[in-house]
């Protein structure tokens, strides 16, 4: 019998979209399974062109935006493709974390396949699916618990937690009958959970991997700061002590720890922190879970406020909020004792909030990779006009590529494999071989 392979179906050359593909024997295992966004994807997708939800696997096998496998996707969603449907040829599916790339398009795959994921994962998704549009269909979950190996067939599974810029991450040493492969999701050594990444690696490196399969987000050209999240909180306390009037902020809505620093910072400056509709929503769902500790709740948690921005119309989950709600007229009388978060896109608030000339917008997510962002210039545009003062303070949540190198080096893998990378070729550790993945080609693990 072939020894078991690898097959990257998505995250190469490009950051996310993940998809790999275990085979050992008749055992198939998929890990992460998220939408590719580039560069391909917006080639004929953009904003509301998309796929249609009645035929979605269509739409994308027919640009080749998702893979074309047999026994995986439910038969709903193989609705109008030429992909016929069979019963799950796939055993299994493990989720890294609840990021859009790595788990956005579980809702295609077939309702009987198991879905493998954190409880903290679980929690996340549930949660983003009661507030949002997405959806990830109706799959048999199982929780997984660190270090607790999971069987499929000849694949040995063992989930370890990793520190990312959303709680709940996890990496994963898989066991298979040709060798071990380390995958390490997404990842971080800089950030407030950085002792789970060190057990992790300590976790990988016992087992000592053949195969290192490594997120390479900041291989190549590297715009982006290595702060710590320290060092975030402390450059927040300046800005937050040298304000005389209101200070704007934004950073990811599910970087939770990011919102208790952010949250922390404005407490300790006396001032009361105020967030979006969908963060109260967030923190209100998360809160009490062992995976989310200090997550200030609304309505329980001094000086945390929830901003109301008007609307025709309230969904359920935003009602239980609005009694309490600040608004603008609030916001523009009480700036001096306010820290207000608001996302790029209820930026039109600004007309109304008229925030003093310079005051500080702190900009807490990581810088666009591209000169050439859209969106970066929509945001200078608004900033300018309303001569905000950006302060970009921001603790990334990848791995910088030295730390990324020094991980391989010490791990050894025979072979190592960047993924979720614009720039595979551009990874370089010394005493293992790397591979620049081809999309749909199976590698063996072990290299034979
Ligand atoms: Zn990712």
């Amino acid at each position: 019998m072939p020894g078991s392979t690898v097959t990257f179906h998505g995250g190469v050359r490009e950051i996310g979209g993940n998809k790999l593909l275990i085979e050992d024997g008749p055992d198939r295992v998929l890990f992460d399974f998220g939408p590719s966004f580039a560069p391909r994807y917006k080639e004929f997708y953009l904003n509301f062109l998309r796929p249609r939800p009645t035929n979605p696997v269509e739409d994308l096998l027919e640009f080749d935006l998702i893979p074309r496998i047999p026994g995986l996707y439910s038969r709903e969603a193989l609705h109008g493709s030429d992909l016929p449907y069979e019963a799950p040829r796939i055993h299994a599916v493990f989720l890294t974390h609840a990021h859009f790339d790595h788990a956005g398009y579980l809702e295609h795959i077939d309702p009987e396949i198991p879905v493998y994921l954190g409880p903290d994962t679980k929690t996340l998704l549930d949660t983003i699916e009661s507030s949002g549009t997405v959806r990830y269909g109706t799959h048999p979950w199982t929780l997984l618990t660190p270090g607790s190996p999971v069987r499929i067939g000849n694949i040995e599974v063992r989930p370890h937690p990793v520190d990312h810029s959303i709680p709940g991450a996890y990496g994963y040493v898989v066991h298979t009958s040709s060798g071990t492969l380390a995958y390490t999701g997404d990842f971080r050594q800089h950030g407030p959970r950085a002792e789970l990444t060190e057990r992790f690696l300590a976790a990988a490196a016992e087992d000592a991997p053949a195969a290192f399969v490594t997120e390479g987000t900041r291989v190549g050209p590297d715009p982006r700061r290595n702060f710590s999240e320290g060092t975030v909180r402390s450059e927040v306390d300046r800005v937050l002590q040298g304000s005389p009037d209101l200070v704007l902020g934004t950073c990811y809505p599910r970087d939770i720890d990011r919102i208790v620093t952010l949250y922390e910072a404005a407490r300790d400056a006396d001032r009361a922190f105020v967030v979006s509709l969908k963060t109260a929503f967030l923190l209100t769902s998360v809160a009490g879970r062992p995976g989310f500790p200090r997550v200030p709740v609304p309505g329980h948690t001094p000086d945390l406020y929830v901003y109301g921005r008007p609307k025709r119309r309230y969904y359920k989950w935003e009602e239980p909020f609005l009694d309490a709600a600040l608004d603008a007229d609030y916001v523009r009388t009480h700036g001096r004792r306010l820290f207000l978060m608001l996302e790029m896109m209820h930026f039109p608030e600004l007309i109304d909030l008229r925030p003093p000339k310079d005051s500080p917008f702190i900009y807490s997510m990581s810088e666009p990779f591209s000169e050439e962002d859209l969106e970066a210039e929509v945001l200078q545009n608004w900033l300018e006009h309303f001569q905000l003062r950006k302060h970009s303070l921001h603790a990334s949540g990848h791995c910088s590529a030295p730390e990324l190198v020094s991980i391989a080096q010490h791990l050894r893998p025979a072979q190592t494999f960047p993924i979720h990378t614009d720039h595979p070729d551009d990874f370089h550790p010394k005493g293992t071989t790397v591979v620049s993945p081809e999309k749909g080609v199976a590698y063996p693990i072990g290299g034979t």
